[in-house]
């Protein structure tokens, strides 16, 4: 059952998404060879904390940290470690927060130190399937829209689309129907309404879309051995349109890159 939010409980919803924004920025400072990803999960535990939120994974589904950290071939749902990250690497960093009952959820790959052309490309082109994705979330489409137009732009650019691992709608629960899936047929799938809210997430692997999962029952990485990338953003349904509620703004800030993708979203939406 689809949960629709009020504009009340949406601007709640944003405030959640915000300390996971603003989390993700602390971060982006701190993702360097050397460090280790438990150590970004104590500073991410501390400032979620800090912010008057609580961590929203730790605990859920009995995982153990506050962040899921997947480096280079692991796509999701790797658990920190005291791994040091290396120059070259790259690291999925997926975070979750509970402010006023409601939960925030959204997650960025970060480069370390300088990668590989081919690595930047998947990068580039993860984040770009996601707005891809976002633009189709709008009254009047369905779940297979939002699918479709993440698969087509993905395997065009010569990657595979993770089928196992869906996005999903988000609320007083972190996970909410309806499963958003990176893959799917126009035209198919529940219908979107006023007052939806997804945690959207293309999975992108350089290689097959095959995956496996380790022993410890959480890491997923590609089965191929080859890099994979996550990005997600929070979104609700407003006034029929999507309304990105996170934002990868603050990281931006961190690392000195000018972008305004995300106005330059709002802007194509207001022009159709
Ligand atoms: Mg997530
Ligand atoms: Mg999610």
């Amino acid at each position: 059952m689809i949960i629709t939010k009020t504009r009340e409980e949406i601007e709640l919803m944003r405030e959640s998404a915000l300390i996971v924004s603003k989390t993700l920025g602390m971060l982006a400072s701190e993702v360097k060879p050397g460090v280790t990803t438990l150590h970004l999960d104590k500073l991410a535990e501390e400032f979620i904390r800090d912010h008057g939120a609580i961590p929203g994974f730790l605990g859920l589904y009995d995982f153990p940290n506050t962040l899921c950290m997947s480096p280079n071939a692991q796509v999701v749902h790797g658990i920190p470690n005291d791994t040091p990250l290396e120059e070259g690497d790259i690291i999925s960093i997926d975070c979750g927060a509970i402010k006023n009952d409601f939960y925030g959820d959204h997650a960025y790959t970060f480069p370390v130190g300088e990668v590989s052309e081919d690595v930047a490309r998947l990068l580039r082109i993860t984040k770009e399937s996601l707005y891809v994705g976002i633009a189709e979330f709008k009254v009047g489409n369905r779940v297979g829209d939002v699918g479709y137009a993440i698969q087509k732009f993905t395997e065009d650019a010569g990657y595979g689309v993770v089928r196992e691992l869906v996005g999903h709608g988000i609320g007083r629960k972190m996970h909410e129907d309806p499963e958003m899936p990176n893959y799917g047929r126009r035209g198919r799938g529940k219908k979107f309404v006023e007052g939806m809210v997804v945690a959207m997430e293309p999975m992108t692997n350089m290689g097959t879309h095959r995956i496996k999962q380790l022993r410890d029952g959480w890491t997923i990485l590609t089965a191929d051995g080859k890099p994979s990338a996550h990005f997600e953003h929070d979104v609700a349904i407003i006034d029929g349109k999507p309304e990105i509620l996170s934002t990868f703004k603050y990281i931006y800030q961190a690392l000195g890159i000018e972008s305004d993708e995300e106005d330059a979203f709002r802007q194509e939406l207001l022009a159709v």
